[in-house]
Parts: structure tokens; C-alpha cells; sequence
């Protein structure tokens, strides 16, 4: 199957996984938007042009966010994508807390490939807080989400110039030395 196919398909089955879904802004955006934008910053701003990362970035939060299993994308789109979906998907049965904690200490240990969506995804989430607040959210918790993804981030660092420098100026605007 050609590329666009694969990316086409891809969204596709984002979209139809999401689609009761919505983002956390006042707006009530829906959440596809959110994959399809992470997708976005790889291809116009990071410059990849690998298509099983793209392809990875589109379904990211399928299995986090969804009924979707594993088996499912891999039966789908491959081993390659669902490997790389399921390094940078949440262990669901860890606490909030603990989830946190391990993002932080697995990034080191990701794969290139995983990495690179990691990036774009912090990216995205940052310039969503940036824009508008989520409802019932206070600026300290929005300022411990950037102090957070500032940690995840530095270990992910010398993957990808561009969204790292890009990163690294959404957080000296809050004074988060890195
Ligand atoms: P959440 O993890 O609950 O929400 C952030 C996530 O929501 C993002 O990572 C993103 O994930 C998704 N998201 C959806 N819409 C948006 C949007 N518009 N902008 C940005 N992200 C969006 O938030 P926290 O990390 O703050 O909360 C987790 C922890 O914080 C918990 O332990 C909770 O108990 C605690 N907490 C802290 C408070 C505080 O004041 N500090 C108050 C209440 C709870 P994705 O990439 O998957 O879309
Ligand atoms: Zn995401």
C-alpha cells in the first residue's frame, strides 16, 4: 500500500476511535485534533519524513485514551507502529502520579522513533496551555505541567534540534531553567 494510503488509514481509525472525545480547552476542540496537530509538527517543523513515525504519532493515544488494544494496531498498521504507539502509551495500571514519574524516567530509554513523537506530543500539549487555559485548571497547575514536561523533555534531548529549541523558548517564557 502506498503512503498516503497508509497515513489516510491511519486517520481514519484515529478519528473513529476519538470521536466522542474532546480536548480539555473551554472550546471543547475535538481531541483528533490533537494527533493530527502532532502529526503536523513532525512533518512541517521537525522535518521526518519516516512514515511508521507519522503513522505512530496520528494513533499515539488510541490505546491510552480508547477501547483500543495493542493487538489491534498491530493487526492493523504492523509491529513497527504498534511498537512504537506502545512506547510512548501510559501504563494505565500506575496512579497519575506514578505515570508522571515514569515518563520522566523512561524517556531516556525510548527509541529514536519514539522519541521524535514524544517531542512533537509535549510540543503540541505546551501550545494548547499556552493558548488558553483548560477549564478548572489554576496557573500553578499549569505552570507544574510546563515544570513537568521540562523534566520528560531533558530526556529526550538530541533527537531533534528544531523542536527542542522550539521547546526549550516555551520554557524560558515561564522561567523554567533548563
Ligand atoms: P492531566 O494529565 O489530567 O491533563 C493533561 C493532559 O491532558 C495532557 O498531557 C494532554 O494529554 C491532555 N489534554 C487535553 N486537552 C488539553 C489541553 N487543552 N491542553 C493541554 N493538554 C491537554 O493534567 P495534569 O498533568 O495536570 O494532572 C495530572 C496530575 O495532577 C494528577 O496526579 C492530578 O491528581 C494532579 N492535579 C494537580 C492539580 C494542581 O493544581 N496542580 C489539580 C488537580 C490535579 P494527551 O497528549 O494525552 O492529549
Ligand atoms: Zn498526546
Amino acid at each position: 500500500m502506498n503512503h498516503v494510503s497508509e497515513l489516510i488509514r491511519c486517520t481514519d481509525f484515529a478519528a473513529i476511535k476519538h470521536k466522542d472525545q474532546r480536548r480539555k480547552d473551554i472550546e471543547a476542540t475535538p481531541y483528533i485534533n490533537h494527533p493530527i496537530g502532532v502529526a503536523k509538527i513532525l512533518t512541517e517543523e521537525a522535518g521526518i519524513t519516516d512514515i511508521p513515525v507519522i503513522q505512530a504519532a496520528l494513533l499515539h493515544d488510541t490505546v491510552e485514551d480508547t477501547d483500543t488494544s495493542f493487538e489491534e494496531l498491530n493487526q492493523h498498521f504492523g509491529p513497527e507502529v504498534c511498537g512504537i504507539v506502545k512506547e510512548v502509551t501510559d501504563d494505565k495500571t500506575l496512579s497519575k502520579m506514578e505515570r508522571k514519574q515514569q515518563q520522566i524516567n523512561h524517556a531516556p530509554h525510548a527509541s529514536y522513533k519514539a522519541k521524535l513523537v514524544k517531542l512533537a506530543d509535549k510540543l503540541y500539549n505546551l501550545r494548547d496551555l499556552r493558548r488558553c487555559t483548560p477549564c478548572g485548571w489554576t496557573a500553578e497547575r499549569v505552570q507544574e505541567y510546563f515544570v513537568w514536561s521540562s523534566k520528560v523533555v531533558a530526556g529526550l534531548r538530541g533527537t531533534n534540534r528544531k523542536m527542542e529549541d522550539t521547546l526549550d523558548d516555551l520554557f524560558k517564557e515561564r522561567d523554567i531553567i533548563i
